[in-house]
């Protein structure tokens, strides 16, 4: 078969494909378009052959919208650009109007006149141009104009800002106070900015700005403008201030593709958001790379985890008696490793299992291990009782919202032959939560099943010592960034001798966490702590080596 045969039947089997594009193409010499079964059918034409055709499709498009489109065709007939992308709104055959893109390639004659001109024009369906809230453009107006002038080789830059307390706003004040709030942003936006740039809402609270023409300097220049413009303002008598965080790239430099754009945008956004700049960070190589290493790690993780925790194994660090200096508990830690990767720490790995969930199944895998462990060293030293008296495990906060836990824990002691007192549960994000209802209800359950529960990383984050009212803790562990510089700092100091009187008062105990010098030692032990735990006594250990030194010598 030759192509002329494979080509002939080709429009006719794509015309027949259902769904929301249509296909086109025409002689523009003699005013002839062919369309797509699918398009006559949608738009209630008179045949899939349409003499007239330009004429045809003019009456269809919405008359605030006709301009636009005999603009853009002109500009493209006279030799512009053999590119049509453009938007507007079509009268369907149901006689509603539909917003569609249509992007089509014009050939030339050898006198140089239009010749063909075949395209695909997309149903947008009703989405609206304009965002409601704020009246400024919507992201669908984001994507279209972005892509014309990618498609013109255009260049400049892209901002895109996210509110940061827009969500406490919501929550203090309610949702149409909210939208009020929005609505003065997109109002400043458009009326006291310069009007040079449209500004986009592109969801909830970010927005973006396409700076054609701009240099890296001009996004910085706009960035502050609108920074000072977005400042503070009042709403119904309230004064309210706004900060946000701001990323830029520049087209087509880092890219010329739409979605990648974007992509890298909101991606560049949320590094701002974690090195915890109000600057604006521009797109990079860089990020990019440290992007891809991250997706690489979280692959690599997701596939470790299904393979029944491959690569992970537990250490445990001793935590010392602080009046008899004895080894009688100890932390679990989670190590894990892989062969293309160089050492991953906890602080990498762990929120990345927090974030996709899976440190619910990983966290009972630590459980499973370390409750094993335990009843191994009964068996392996042969003795009723062990000088460890309790296991610490670190439970994240996502543990804690998994209904099944309990269940699991206390299965798990049963099976091992383990007293529920043994066990330890930290929590290890206690400080970053807010609201303590359902976790206290939580843990009151473990308590009552006998099971401690630790606060971990006390004194970061927003943690008050009211926390140790509402949570029915056993242990609160002092974190390392308050012990470490104890020395040099007397503030601290009155600080943890503070949280000792209060905590032995509700009649929590008292550990103090990272303790790596005598001089921290003696500090801790004086404000009173009841256990200590860091490098001066030991670093976390190999199970085997945590057994030589802590549980058959001892
Ligand atoms: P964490 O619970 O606060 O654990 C204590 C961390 O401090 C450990 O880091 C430990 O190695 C380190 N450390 C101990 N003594 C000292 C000291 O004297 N000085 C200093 N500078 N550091 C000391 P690691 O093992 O890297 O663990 C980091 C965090 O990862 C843990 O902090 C915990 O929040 C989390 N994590 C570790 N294992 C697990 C786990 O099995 N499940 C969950 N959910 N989280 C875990
Ligand atoms: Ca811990
Ligand atoms: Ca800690």
């Amino acid at each position: 078969m030759d192509t002329k045969e494979f080509d002939s039947r080709f429009f006719d089997l794509v015309s027949k494909a259902p769904g929301k594009t249509f296909l086109f193409y025409s002689n523009l010499k003699e005013n002839v378009v062919r369309w797509s079964d699918s398009a006559v059918q949608y738009f209630g034409l008179s045949g899939s052959i349409i003499e007239d055709a330009y004429e045809t499709w003019i009456a269809l498009i919405h008359p605030d919208d006709v301009g636009d489109y005999m603009r853009d065709f002109e500009d493209m007939v006279q030799g512009g650009t053999p590119y049509h992308n453009c938007e507007y709104r079509m009268r369907n055959a149901a006689g509603e109007y539909v917003w569609v893109n249509c992007r089509g390639y014009l050939t030339f004659d050898e006198d140089g006149g239009p010749l063909w001109f075949g395209g695909i024009v997309t149903n947008l369906g009703q989405q609206s141009k304009i965002d409601a809230v704020t009246n400024l453009s919507t992201v669908y107006q984001f994507r279209s104009t972005l892509n014309c002038l990618l498609d013109k080789h255009a260049h400049g830059g892209v901002l895109l800002i996210r509110l940061e307390n827009f969500k406490r706003i919501n929550a203090e004040y309610g949702y149409d106070f909210g939208d009020k709030v929005l609505a003065e942003v997109g109002r400043k936006m458009t009326e006291d900015l310069n009007r040079d740039y449209t500004m986009y809402r592109m969801d909830g609270a970010s927005f973006a700005v396409i700076m054609e023409g701009a240099g890296t300097e001009q996004v910085v220049e706009f960035k502050k403008r609108l920074e000072q413009t977005l400042h503070s303002f009042v709403i119904n008598g309230e004064l309210i201030h706004l900060r946000f965080r701001s990323a830029a790239t520049m087209f087509p430099d880092d890219s010329e593709f739409l979605d990648q754009i974007q992509n890298n945008l909101f991606y560049t956004l949320d590094h701002a958001k974690i090195i915890n700049t109000h600057d604006v960070v521009f797109y990079s190589k860089e990020l990019y790379v440290r992007k891809t290493e991250a997706a690489r790690l979280k692959e690599a993780i997701h596939d470790c985890v299904e393979d029944d925790c491959r690569g992970f194994r537990i250490v445990m660090q001793p935590i010392m008696d602080a009046k008899t200096g004895s080894c009688d508990c100890a932390e679990v830690l989670l190590r894990f490793s892989h062969p293309d990767f160089d050492a991953v720490g906890p602080m990498d790995f762990i929120p990345i299992l927090e974030s996709s969930h899976e440190i619910i199944e990983v966290g009972k895998w630590v459980i499973d291990q370390s409750l094993r462990t335990l009843a191994q060293w009964y068996e392996q030293s042969g003795r009723q009782r062990l000088p460890l008296r309790k296991i610490h495990i670190n439970v994240s906060y996502v543990q804690f919202k998994d209904l099944t836990l309990l269940d699991f824990v206390k299965e798990k002691l049963e099976e091992y032959k383990l007293p529920h007192e043994v066990l330890v549960l930290e929590l290890t994000e206690s400080c970053r939560i807010e609201k303590t209802t359902f976790l206290s209800e939580m843990l009151q359950r473990f308590k009552e099943a006998g099971i401690s529960i630790a606060l971990d990383d006390f004194g970061t984050g927003y943690a008050s010592l009211t926390v140790l009212k509402d949570i029915p803790a056993d242990v609160v562990k002092i974190d390392h960034t308050m012990t470490r510089n104890i020395v040099d700092r007397p503030k601290d100091k009155a600080l943890i001798e503070f949280i000792v009187t209060y905590s032995q008062k509700v009649g929590i105990q008292v550990c103090a966490e990272g303790v790596e010098t005598a001089e921290a030692l003696s500090i801790v032990k004086d404000a009173g702590a009841d256990s200590i735990q860091g490098y001066y006594y030991d670093k976390p250990l190999e199970i085997d080596s945590f057994y030589n030194k802590y549980i058959e010598n001892y």
